[in-house]
């Protein structure tokens, strides 16, 4: 245990980011206490899905390349004290039919950082991946490395082991406030609770938990679709990569089917706000727009049989960079995860812990969030 490490630690949220944090704070030593409005896992939780991407192309952000490498350690060490992988590569399909642009920019960052890539053609595009529109492409790039993360698994695993190892687990607990200076936190019922250091992980409920946060988080409601693939091409989703085709007007991505999690596909558009309490039935036009979003790359998509579609949302920062800071001498939020932060659950986790241990310094951490290493 260092110097500096709280005995203490209350965590509001039990998704990706309070578990993980509550995980590498007991590993230190602390005491830890998580709070959740719902269950644990919640089902309304962004953290709550069959699955989440993990990728090396990140556009020009140097940063969140550098950081896959340090989220696929954090992900190694979950992995070995929770006893379980819940993780399978299947390599990054990255294409487009524009030039330029995020894969360009993700091309000469992968460069940069000497993380291996091949260019491909669209002849062999069209050769290897007959599921896809090929005719069209101006770049299409593979990396070997790159997957699916069973995100609802392995919430629901890693809130497991942490009751298993003396984490107190309390779901259906609102927290009405926090005194960040104190570190207590006030219940929905008025209980107050007290510990040496709060972190609050409040996912798009963020802002209603904290307000002086809710101008630097928007919550936005996204859609993804769950489809089955006619019969002559479930065998190629099945050993298929993910595929991400990200231009100025879409941000398709394709996440194959692996380890009984369905194939889905999703839209990453930051389309409209939404409130993350509000009904989660998604509508026609949504469903609509993630089909033709997907239609440009799939063939023959009409085909595909749609199994349900699902709300979520993101908590969107102004410029999509993570906001991990000290509110107050004895509070942390973590939030602004913009749609891509699963990935770096483990990794934050153990960087933040790290931080309240007193082996960062807190501004380093908050510039290492932003993506700005
Ligand atoms: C459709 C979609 C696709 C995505 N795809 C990817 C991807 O491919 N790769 C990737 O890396 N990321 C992806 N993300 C983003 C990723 O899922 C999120 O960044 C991450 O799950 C956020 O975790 P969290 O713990 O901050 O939030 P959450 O999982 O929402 O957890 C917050 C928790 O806080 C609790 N809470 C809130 N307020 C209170 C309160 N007052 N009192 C008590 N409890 C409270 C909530 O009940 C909830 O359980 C995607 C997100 C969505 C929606």
């Amino acid at each position: 245990m260092s110097a500096r490490a709280p005995r203490r630690a209350i965590i509001v949220g039990g998704g990706i980011m309070g578990l993980s944090t509550a995980w590498a704070l007991a590993r230190g030593g602390a005491a830890v206490t998580v709070l959740d409005q719902g269950s644990i896992p919640n089902q309304r939780g962004s953290s709550v899905d069959q699955h989440r991407l993990i990728r090396h192309p990140y556009g020009a952000s140097r940063g969140y390349t550098r950081m896959i490498a340090e989220a696929y350690r954090g992900w190694d060490l979950m992995w070995r004290d929770i006893g379980d992988t819940l993780y399978a590569n299947t390599g990054t399909l990255a294409l487009t039919a524009s030039d330029g642009g995020w894969l360009a920019d993700s091309q000469t960052t992968m460069a940069q950082e000497k993380i291996a890539f091949a260019r491909l053609d669209p002849t062999t595009v069209a050769r290897d991946y007959p599921a896809l529109r090929a005719d069209d492409l101006r770049q299409a790039v593979r990396v070997e490395r790159g997957g699916v993360l069973f995100a609802a698994p392995i919430v629901a695993r890693l809130a497991r082991h942490l009751a298993a190892r003396g984490v107190a687990l309390r779901a259906q607990t609102r927290v009405a406030a926090i005194d960040a200076a104190r570190g207590r936190v006030t219940l929905g019922d008025g209980e107050t609770l007290a510990a040496d250091v709060v972190v609050a992980a409040a996912g798009p409920w963020t802002g209603t938990l904290l307000p002086a946060m809710a101008a630097k988080m928007t919550p936005q409601r996204q859609v993804v679709v769950y489809l089955v693939p006619p019969p002559d091409l479930a065998p190629f989703w099945l050993r298929a990569p993910m595929v991400l085709d990200i231009d100025p007007e879409t941000g398709l991505y394709v996440v194959p089917p692996r380890g009984g999690a369905a194939l889905k596909i999703g839209d990453h558009v930051v389309a409209e706000g939404g409130d993350p309490d509000g009904d989660r039935v998604a509508r026609s036009d949504e469903i609509a727009r993630v089909l033709a979003a997907g239609a440009k790359r799939l063939l023959r998509l009409d085909a595909y049989r749609v199994a349900f579609a699902k709300v979520c949302f993101y908590d969107v920062s102004g410029d999509e960079r993570f906001i991990v800071a000290p509110i107050g001498a004895r509070a942390w939020a973590m939030t602004g995860f913009s749609g891509h932060g699963f990935k770096f659950g483990a990794a934050l986790g153990l960087r933040l812990a790290a931080t309240i241990e007193g082996r960062h310094a807190p501004e380093d951490t908050t510039r290492w969030a932003t993506g700005e290493i």
